[in-house]
């Protein structure tokens, strides 16, 4: 079996996240996704020898990300053809994918595009939904208006119900909740969206606002504690910690209610707390965005560009090396540097430049 590397702090690679595309059928102002996509977006053939590279370096997760991943039109194409990496054996010494999963804010998920995304292989669906009425979905979404809001929060109630008919099933964790929370935007939205998720049997992940990209207005202010987010949930709702997964992002909870009637579910509660708990000490994410950069942290500036290896015509034993190459050197533990920098204070301010969300697929 090829040596799988680590980095110099000794992290493995795991979880590839692939941006699709950098634009969006939303405008979420924490986000800020490009109007145009990069001219130089990758072909189908490129991505999946993208893939194959990672898997050969020790990536057995795939998450298709953007940008809103189901703008694209070839996405189930490009699932199906990812097919023969999952079908590998698990020792197979060219490595191999467990799992393909997809993260989309579910405004363009329909029954059928359900089924065809079922069909392709997909087998995790996590939507975005900030708020549970109309003006909060509207305002985190960017969108003028609350009937705006009130037309996507029935898109992403349907496209749940769609995805739930299709097979993703939320108890065997293939359908999760993301939500963003920021302290003015929709921090009154916490316990209606509690409500929802645990109405819906889904896990609800709250993610802290991050100071990703440099254009989405980013202030310690804003920032909601994932530990506050537990309490004012835990209030409503006594919780107890069930713990973080390895290499997972998420510190998670189960409701005490739930779990003494033994119907606990996929229901947790998970929280993101990469701004005042940060995890790079077991982060094994690499990021590649729709044309072919990788970034070995959400918080970096600078990415590798790949295409030199994948254009005219893929280079495998090339883009291996670079891909090596690049998680050998990678040094990154952005979150928990910024927090040294201003010991004790929390949350510190943003120093530097960095790439865009829509990019880095979150
Ligand atoms: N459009 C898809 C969606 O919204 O699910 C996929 C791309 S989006 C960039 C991936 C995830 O990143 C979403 O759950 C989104 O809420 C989250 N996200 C975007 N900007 C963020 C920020 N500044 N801080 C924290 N999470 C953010
Ligand atoms: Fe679009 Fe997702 Fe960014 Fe919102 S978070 S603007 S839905 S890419």
């Amino acid at each position: 079996m090829a040596e799988r590397p680590l980095d110099l702090h000794g992290r493995p690679l795991g979880v590839l996240r692939l941006s699709l595309t950098a634009r969006c059928n939303l405008a979420c102002p924490y986000c800020c996704p490009d109007l145009e996509d990069p001219p130089d977006l990758l072909t189908l053939a490129e991505r999946v020898a993208l893939v194959e590279a990672t898997v050969g370096l020790g990536v057995h997760t795939l998450r298709l990300t953007g940008g809103e991943p189901l703008l694209h039109r070839r996405l189930e194409e490009l699932i199906a053809a990812l097919q023969p990496l999952r079908r590998r054996d698990p020792g197979d010494p060219r490595g191999a994918l467990r799992e393909i999963a997809l993260t989309s804010n579910g405004v363009l998920l329909g029954a059928e595009r359900a089924r065809q995304l079922k069909a392709a292989g997909l087998d995790r669906i996590t939507l975005s939904l900030d708020g549970t009425d109309g003006t909060s979905v509207a305002r985190m979404a960017g969108l003028g208006g609350a009937a705006a809001g009130e037309a996507v929060l029935t898109k992403v109630l349907a496209a749940i119900r769609h995805a739930r008919e299709a097979g993703f099933d939320p108890a065997r964790g293939a359908l999760k909740l993301n939500a963003v929370i920021t302290r003015s935007g929709n921090a009154d939205q916490l316990l209606p969206l509690a409500a929802l998720a645990r109405e819906q049997g889904l896990e609800l992940r709250l993610i802290e606002f991050m100071d990703v990209g440099n254009r989405n207005g980013w202030a310690p202010e804003q920032v909601l504690p994932a530990a506050e987010m537990v309490a004012r949930i835990g209030a409503a709702w006594p919780l107890e910690p069930v713990g973080r997964a390895p290499h997972g992002t998420a510190g998670r909870w189960r409701y005490r209610d739930r779990a003494a009637a033994g119907a606990d579910g996929g229901a947790h509660l998970a929280v993101v707390a990469s701004i005042t708990a940060p995890f790079c000490g077991d982060c094994n994410r690499l990021r590649i965005t729709a044309d072919g950069v990788a970034y070995s942290c959400l918080f970096a500036a600078d990415g590798t560009d790949l295409k030199p290896w994948l254009r005219p015509g893929a280079d495998a034993a090339g883009l291996e090396q670079a891909l090596r190459r690049l998680w050998l050197q990678r040094r990154d533990r952005w979150s928990e540097e910024r927090q040294m920098v201003r010991p004790g204070e929390g949350v510190a301010t943003p120093s530097r430049s960095h790439a865009e969300m829509a990019y880095l697929g979150g």
